[in-house]
């Protein structure tokens, strides 16, 4: 059923990773599996058995020609730095090429301990799993470069968290799962050699127009083109009232995908301060923090590099920092690339980004729900009982009634009809996101009365984020009152 295996990581020096087995769980059961991902991956679905690929999954039978490892990885933890992390949970299979040419890692998450488990217990409740599994697909659709759900299985066996619950592996995909502290793990063991493996492997896999460069500009480039990455992927989050949660530079992908969903969650009342995060007692990761946060992040990653960017120091750091400080010009144009798609605008005017500001500024002002504010702007366009339908998500709508007009007027310069500019608001605006509530009782449902119908509703709903669906469930709807989840966990 899996396509051949590639060992790229298994080959690399032990120093950076350790060889282990995934432990065996006892009753494995497949309840959830990503075939269109797997047919892109080249995966043999003919062949496909529910049973057999439990098996696999679970992490019972480790498939022909996989030699699992636990990458060692180090990372700062809300500004901390811990010399060690290293998957405790998770094992790397080995990497497949696509039948385009594409190499992706596969790893199984929750799959028992590893030499990096310290006290943990190495396994997955299934509720953080079902969550990453939904919003993983949700960016995916929503076309946020991120790591993948390929399958998802429950273990027949209880983890023990705050209560016990059930235990699950997650299948996850990435285009590598190189981190940030995947750098830092070396440099911090003045393991020079080691950063240049894993800097080489990630302009291969990432970056391989870096191939002719040689020498400091070939190191240099790798961090500009990470830096532009970052820039961007902050900036479509943000786009999407996304808050990651966890951004420690060990959950900080070099290839620019989004990846470690553990408390992430996306906001329905805008607010730039919000925080879901139990443990984000100082709002560090807050949503509008999240670009400065990736900044600090990269000056990490910077620092891993100074001795491949020139045999002296200062100008190594001269390069380092310039290259860091592009972060912000690069984040910015890609945030207002992003917001005057959400606007409706194809050409690009200098006001754009203040037009952008201020309609965030009058949703705050009047806690209206990010996603239906910009999914409504196409109604609004459509006529009086559209724009009602746009300002009734306001509590106070003065600042609104200022923005609309200024809006229009900028609208008329894209010379198109309103029918165009509507449709292309619709596209670049969703109608759903996997918000919170729903995740929740999604999560419930599965973990407490072992029913997935919640699951895969949402999940079909998620994954067709620009269409308005009709079904017994409102997915566009913002929490009532009492849905309302205001704190999320790691649940690791
Ligand atoms: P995360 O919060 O998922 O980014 O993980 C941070 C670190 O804690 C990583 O080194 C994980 O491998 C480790 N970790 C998280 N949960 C567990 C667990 N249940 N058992 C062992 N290690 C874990
Ligand atoms: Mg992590
Ligand atoms: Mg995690």
């Amino acid at each position: 059923m899996f396509p051949p295996f590639t060992l790229r990581y298994a080959r690399f020096p032990d120093r950076l990773r350790a060889d282990c087995r995934p432990t065996p769980v006892e009753r494995p059961r497949l309840v959830a599996f990503n075939r269109r991902l797997a047919a892109e991956l080249g995966f043999d679905l003919e062949a496909f058995d529910a049973r057999v690929a439990a098996e696999a999954f679970a992490g019972n039978v480790v498939p022909e020609g996989a030699e699992p490892v636990a990458m060692a990885y180090a990372g700062h933890q809300f500004g901390n730095f811990v010399p060690q992390l290293g998957d405790g949970r998770a094992l790397l299979l080995g990497e497949v090429t696509d039948p385009r040419g594409r190499v992706h890692d596969l790893q199984l998450k929750g799959s028992g301990r590893t030499p990096f488990s310290r006290g943990g217990d190495g396994r997955a409740p299934l509720g953080p799993v079902l969550r990453e599994y939904l919003v993983s697909e949700a960016m995916q659709a929503l076309g946020i470069p991120t790591t993948r759900a390929l399958a998802a299985v429950t273990t027949g066996e209880r983890v023990f968290r705050r209560i016990p619950e059930p235990g699950a592996v997650l299948t996850r995909v990435a285009a590598s799962h190189l981190r940030v502290g995947t750098f830092q793990y070396a440099a911090a063991r003045r393991d020079t050699e080691g950063v240049r493996l894993l800097a080489e492997e990630a302009i291969e896999r990432h970056y391989p127009e870096l191939a002719e460069h040689a020498g400091g500009e070939r190191y240099l480039g790798l961090l500009e083109a990470v830096v532009g990455r970052q820039a961007e992927l902050v900036a479509r989050w943000l786009g999407v009232g996304f808050i990651h949660g966890v951004m420690n530079t060990d959950n900080t992908a070099i290839s620019g995908e989004t990846i470690d969903y553990g408390p992430c969650a996306f906001m329905d009342a805008y607010d730039p301060r919000t925080v879901f995060s139990s443990i984000d007692e100082g709002g560090r990761y807050a949503y509008a923090n999240q670009p400065l946060i990736a900044q600090w992040n990269l000056a990490r990653f910077a620092e891993t590099l100074l001795p491949l960017l020139d045999d002296d120091i200062d100008r190594a750091i001269e390069r380092a920092t310039a290259g860091i400080e592009a972060f912000g010009e690069r984040h910015r144009a890609s945030w207002e690339t992003v917001m005057r798609g959400k606007l409706g605008l194809a050409t690009e005017q200098p006001d754009d980004g203040e037009l952008a500001e201020a309609l965030l500024e009058a949703m705050q002002a009047g806690r209206a729900d990010f996603t239906l504010t910009f999914r409504r702007l196409a109604e609004a366009l459509e006529g009086p009982e559209g724009e009602a339908s746009l300002a009734e998500l306001f509590a106070e709508r003065r600042a609104l009634d200022a923005w609309l007009p200024r809006w229009r007027e900028r609208l008329a310069r894209e010379a198109v009809d309103d029918a165009e500019l509507a449709r292309r608001l619709r596209a670049a605006n969703p109608a759903v996101i996997p918000r919170n509530h729903r995740v929740e009782q999604a999560i419930a449902a599965a973990a407490e009365d072992d029913d997935f119908g919640p699951f895969e509703a949402l999940l079909a709903a998620v994954t067709r984020p620009f269409e308005a669906p009709a079904g017994e469930v409102d997915y566009t709807r913002p929490p009532a009152e009492r849905e309302k989840v205001l704190r999320t966990f790691c649940g690791t």
